[in-house]
């Protein structure tokens, strides 16, 4: 049984991603920050379905907290599967926008992508079989206003993917980006109404977190062996 780790797994997106990867057979580490409460419901609701699954709480920007709960995870078995998915946002326009905002957008997509892998890193080359995905998001592609910080971190996470995909293809460790648009998670409540969404995205809709968790379930699959260093959107057709 393939081990996975999918940070974020308390939120809406990484949620879905936790069933999907537990559904396919891993066994799935369901990572939380705040709300471990929720992340733990997750565990419970996946047992139910016959999966396995275990909380664990840290905070992906402190380096130290991070290496301390996923050194002993993989001091025996690597996770071969990881989900860097924990992200926030905190938008304002750049004149704007505090240093505190810049810093704490970075810290948690970026720096935590960096806490979190460097780690895992090893112990999952030498098994020979890996896979790593980055979600990103679709700011990362084009920009957007409001979010410099944001698109910066994002955008800095796909040169990251290409990067560390080159270093790790030849030990069977696959690295991609999943860059989804407009979901239907607690990040955008309040951000985008109905309105809004019919008039950015073609396909007239907010994206739901299984739709992204699909994607990511796939990547992470034997079937996506050859798929390396890749930028995927999930988006409706935004771009
Ligand atoms: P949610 O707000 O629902 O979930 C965010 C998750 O990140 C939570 O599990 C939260 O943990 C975790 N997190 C936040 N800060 C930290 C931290 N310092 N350390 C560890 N974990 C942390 O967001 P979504 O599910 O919508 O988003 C998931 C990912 O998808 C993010 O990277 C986001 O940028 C990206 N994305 C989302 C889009 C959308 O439209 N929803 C669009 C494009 C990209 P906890 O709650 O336990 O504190």
């Amino acid at each position: 049984m393939k081990r996975a780790l999918v940070t974020g797994g308390s939120g809406g997106i990484g949620a879905a991603i936790c069933r999907r990867l537990a559904a396919d057979g891993c066994f799935v580490y369901i990572h939380a920050n705040r709300n471990l409460a929720r992340g733990q419901a997750l565990v419970d609701e996946i047992r139910t379905r016959g999966g396995q699954a275990e909380a664990i709480a840290f905070d992906v920007t402190d380096a130290d907290a991070s290496r301390a709960a996923l050194e002993p995870l993989v001091a025996d078995t690597p996770i071969q599967v990881l989900v860097n998915n924990a992200g926030i946002h905190d938008d304002a326009v750049f004149p704007g926008m505090s240093a505190a905002q810049w810093h704490s957008v970075l810290d948690v997509s970026l720096t935590g992508f960096f806490n979190v892998t460097q780690p895992l890193t090893m112990p999952m080359l030498r098994s020979r079989w890996g896979r790593i995905v980055n979600i990103t998001s679709i700011a990362g592609i084009t920009g957007n206003r409001g979010q410099v910080n944001y698109a910066a971190a994002k955008g800095a996470l796909h040169a990251a993917t290409k990067s560390l995909s080159l270093e790790l293809a030849s030990r069977g460790v696959t690295v991609n980006a999943v860059a989804p648009g407009i979901i239907q998670t607690d990040m955008i409540d309040g951000v985008f109404d109905a309105k809004a969404i019919e008039g950015m995205v073609p396909m007239k809709r907010a994206g739901r977190p299984q739709e992204v968790a699909d994607l990511v379930g796939f990547l992470a699959s034997e079937q996506a062996s050859y798929i390396t260093g890749q930028v995927i959107s999930v988006n409706g057709g935004m771009i």
